[in-house]
């Protein structure tokens, strides 16, 4: 049985709308759609310039829909968490009166059955709309337009900004090394893995010989030094994205460990400030009181280096050592 762990990423930002897209979301928390007169046709969602051409439209915004005919469709009978509904819904090329170009949106029918070439669609709009393309929650058979719950009427300004979230989900699978790692980390054991062909140690629980594709298990599991030399450093400056929780600027190591043809890459510095990191100090391992959350940490309850007080290493391969 290999356990896996569920892993999210994401990376919230800030984009500015510009004075077309803009309106265009503006107008959708007035339950109004709009569309941009491009030539004889009108263009939705409205662009800043031609498609075909790339030429610049001149910025003259009409009212379309807000019902309009669906011209194909397909059939989604088990929605993700990605789409827009929650329920089996249609995903349709909705021609709204008015455009000449067909809008792909949800079309809550109910069931395919319902759904056809031809029909006509009015938006459901969300009680509360903030300026997104989702203030219309999807559309539905008929003429006439709805409203989730409490209409709670148009922004008070302008829609300049639109917050957007990429966000992926992905699974690891976590190897038994990895796990023996973090047990032995409990003890305050360092654990690497000897592959018994090549003779090579790995750290971080690599689960495999790289270079012989050998499966490590527990028979190949040695204790490492807890003493070691820093071999090369970064010193990173904290952007304040959403979820960094540094301040200030902080290094990183790297710490080839005594007797072994091993180096950790990455690993944080205590009580040696960032102006005082220098390749050749000398460290020892810091470990984690059983309070402190160390949950996630690759090497469990190993927590960083700190200067154990011997003399520098003068080495001048040493900052060859990166791994
Ligand atoms: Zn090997």
């Amino acid at each position: 049985m290999v356990r896996f762990v569920d892993t999210t990423i994401t990376f919230p930002y800030k984009r500015s709308l510009g004075p077309v897209t803009g309106a265009f979301m503006t107008a959708l928390t007035e339950k109004r759609i709009l569309g941009i007169r491009n030539g004889d046709g009108v263009l939705v969602p409205p662009m800043e310039w031609d498609p075909a051409t790339g030429a610049e439209l001149a910025n003259e915004l009409v009212e379309v829909g807000p019902a309009g005919t669906v011209e194909s469709w397909t059939w989604v009978p088990e929605p993700t968490e990605q789409h827009p509904l929650d329920r089996p819904f249609g995903f349709a090329f909705i021609r709204l009166d008015g455009a000449s170009t067909p809008l792909l949106y949800a079309v809550d029918a109910g069931s395919s059955g319902a759904m056809s070439d031809g029909m006509r669609v009015a938006p459901r709009w969300k009680g509360q709309r903030i300026g997104h393309i989702t203030d219309i929650a999807c559309f539905v058979p008929g003429e006439q337009s709805e409203v989730d719950g409490d209409d709670l009427g148009p922004a008070a300004e302008p829609v300049t900004m639109m917050d957007y979230t990429a966000s992926i989900k992905y699974r690891n699978p976590v190897p038994p090394t990895s796990d023996l790692v973090v047990e032995g980390s409990r003890q305050q054991r360092l654990v690497g893995f000897r592959c018994p062909m090549c003779e090579r140690v790995y750290v971080g629980g690599r689960g495999v010989c790289p270079i012989d594709s050998l499966e490590f298990h527990e028979q190949h599991a040695i204790d490492l030094p807890h003493t070691g030399t820093i071999t090369n450093f970064v010193v990173i400056t904290p952007v304040q994205y959403p979820g960094q929780t540094e301040t200030e600027p902080f290094a990183r190591v790297f710490v080839l460990l005594d007797g072994f043809d091993v180096v950790l890459a990455y690993q944080p510095v205590i009580d040696l400030p960032v102006d005082d990191v220098r390749v050749g100090v000398r460290v020892g391992a810091v470990w984690a009181s059983p309070a402190e959350d160390t949950e996630g940490n690759l090497y469990g309850r190993l927590i960083g280096w700190i200067p154990n007080g011997e003399a520098d290493v003068d080495d001048p391969d040493l900052v060859n050592r990166i791994f």
